[in-house]
C-alpha cells in the first residue's frame, strides 16, 4: 500500500496547488481538509502492523512521524516550493535543529550569513559544543562565502531577505559556491514565502520555514518545515524525526494548511502596502534611512526584484534621525509607543501590522559587536505590514515621527 495522491492536472499553478494539493478526500467527501487529531492509527491485523512498522507498507502509524493532516501540509508546501518533499516541524527553530541533526556530524563546518535570525546564530554557536563549527560571513558578499569554504564545509545557510534590514543575498551564486565545495545550500524562506521566491528553483538544496510567520499568516500557531529532495528528506530527516520527535501537532498543521490557501493573495497585498509605506517613510524628515527591497535605494534592488518575483515583501524597517545611540533608542521607542493600531510585538507575518525595536528584542541576546555586524542600530524600527488600510498605518506612524521632526 502507498498513501494516495491528489489527482491534479499536470502543470497547475502555485495558486491552484495552494488550495488543492494534499491528500484525496476521505470516503466522506469533505471539501475542507480534515483535522486528524489522533496520536496513533489502528491496523487490521498483526501481520499488517508488522509490515507497516518495518516500512514495507506505507501507512500512518504514529503521529510523531506521520499524520494525514501533517502530510497534507507537507505535500502542499513542497508543491509550492517546487521540491520533492517536505517535513513539518514543531517550530522554525526545530526545522534548523532537525537539519543539523540529520546532516551534520562532529568535525563538519557550516558557513552562515551574519544577518540571519538571532536564534539561528545562537543555535549554530551552540553546536560548537558538539564539534560543528560555523563561520559567519557577510549576507551580501558572495566572495566572503567562497573564502570561508573549507574541505569540511557541509552546509551553507542563508536567509533572504534578512531580518530586519531586508538585505538580499544571491541564491544562485551561493548555490554554485556550495556545490563547488560539495556542500548543500539551505535557504530560510520565511520572509518571502514561496508565493514570492522559490529558492529551490534557483539552486538551493533545502528550503526551511518558520510556519509561524506568513504560512499561517494570522499569528495563531508556532510551526516549521524543511523542504527538499524526496530521497534526502526520507533517508535523512524522517529517521531523525522518528527518533527525536520535533513533530508538528496535527492541529497546528491544519492551521498552516488552511493558511497556505490565502498565502499568495496575502503576500501580494501586504508587499504592496509595505512598498507604499516605505516610499512614504522616505519622505519623512525624522527618518534617516528606509530599508525595503522594492525601493530603488535598496543596495540589492535589482537582484531582489529578479529573485523575488518583482516584490519587496511585507517587512520594512527604518532608522530614526538622532545625534547619538542613546537618543536613537529613545526616539525609536517614542515612535513605537505613539502607535495605536500597530501591535508592539517581535512576531511578523500576521494580517495585523507589527512594530518592534530589533536591537532590544529579536536581537537583544546578541552582543553589541554582533548587532553592529548585523547592522541592527539603536534607531532602527521594524514594521511587518499586515492588511490594514495603508493610510491608517501612515497616520499611526506619523503621530510619533511628526512629533520627533518638530521637537
Ligand atoms: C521566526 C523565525 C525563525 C524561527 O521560527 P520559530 O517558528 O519562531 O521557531 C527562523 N527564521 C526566521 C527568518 C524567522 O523569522
Amino acid at each position: 500500500m502507498t498513501i494516495p495522491k491528489v489527482a491534479l492536472p499536470p502543470d497547475v499553478r502555485l495558486e491552484t496547488l495552494a488550495v488543492r494539493e494534499g491528500l484525496p478526500h476521505t470516503p466522506w467527501g469533505e471539501n475542507s481538509e480534515a483535522l486528524f487529531l489522533t496520536s496513533s492509527f489502528v491496523h487490521p491485523d498483526a501481520e499488517t502492523a508488522a509490515r507497516r512498522f518495518a516500512g514495507e507498507d506505507e501507512a500512518f502509524v504514529y503521529s510523531r512521524f506521520g499524520n494525514p493532516t501533517v502530510t497534507m501540509m507537507e505535500r502542499r508546501l513542497a508543491a509550492l516550493e517546487g521540491t520533492g518533499a517536505c517535513i513539518a516541524t514543531s517550530s522554525g527553530m526545530s526545522a534548523i535543529l532537525i537539519t543539523i541533526l540529520s546532516l551534520l556530524r562532529s568535525g563538519d563546518h557550516v558557513v552562515c550569513s551574519n544577518g540571519v535570525f538571532g536564534s539561528t546564530i545562537r543555535l549554530f554557536q551552540d553546536f560548537a559544543r558538539f564539534g560543528i563549527e560555523t563561520s559567519f560571513v557577510s549576507q551580501t558578499d558572495a566572495a566572503a562565502w567562497r573564502a570561508a569554504m573549507r574541505p569540511q564545509t557541509r552546509l551553507l545557510f542563508a536567509e533572504t531577505p534578512s531580518n530586519p534590514l531586508t538585505e538580499v543575498c544571491d541564491i544562485a551564486a551561493l548555490a554554485e559556491i556550495a556545490h563547488a565545495g560539495g556542500a548543500l545550500l539551505l535557504v530560510d524562506n520565511c520572509f518571502c514565502s514561496p508565493a514570492l521566491q522559490q529558492p529551490a528553483r534557483l539552486g538551493a538544496d533545502l528550503v526551511m520555514h518558520s510556519g509561524t510567520k506568513y504560512l499561517d499568516g494570522q499569528g495563531r500557531v508556532v510551526a516549521g518545515a524543511v523542504c527538499g529532495p524526496a530521497d534526502l528528506i526520507e533517508t535523512k530527516f524522517v529517521p531523525t524525526m522518528r527518533s527525536a520527535g520535533m513533530s508538528l501537532s496535527p492541529f497546528n498543521a491544519w492551521v498552516v494548511l488552511k493558511g497556505l490557501e490565502t498565502l499568495s493573495i496575502r503576500m501580494q497585498a501586504q508587499s504592496a502596502r509595505a512598498l507604499e509605506l516605505a516610499h512614504w517613510l522616505e519622505s519623512r524628515p525624522a527618518v534617516e534611512r528606509v530599508h525595503h527591497p522594492a525601493l530603488p535605494s535598496h543596495p540589492q534592488h535589482s537582484l531582489a526584484m529578479r529573485q523575488q518575483g518583482g516584490q519587496g515583501g511585507a517587512v520594512v524597517s527604518f532608522v530614526v534621525r538622532a545625534p547619538d545611540a542613546d537618543a536613537a533608542r529613545r526616539h525609536a521607542f517614542s515612535v513605537i509607543d505613539a502607535t495605536r493600531i500597530c501591535s508592539i510585538t517581535a512576531n511578523l507575518g500576521d494580517t495585523k501590522t507589527t512594530i518592534t525595536h530589533p536591537a532590544s528584542t529579536s536581537h537583544g541576546r546578541l552582543t553589541e559587536a554582533q548587532r553592529q555586524a548585523a547592522g541592527v542600530v539603536q534607531g532602527l524600527v521594524r514594521v511587518a505590514v499586515g492588511l490594514e488600510h495603508v493610510d491608517d498605518l501612515k497616520a499611526d506612524l506619523a503621530r510619533g515621527l511628526d512629533a520627533l521632526a518638530t521637537a
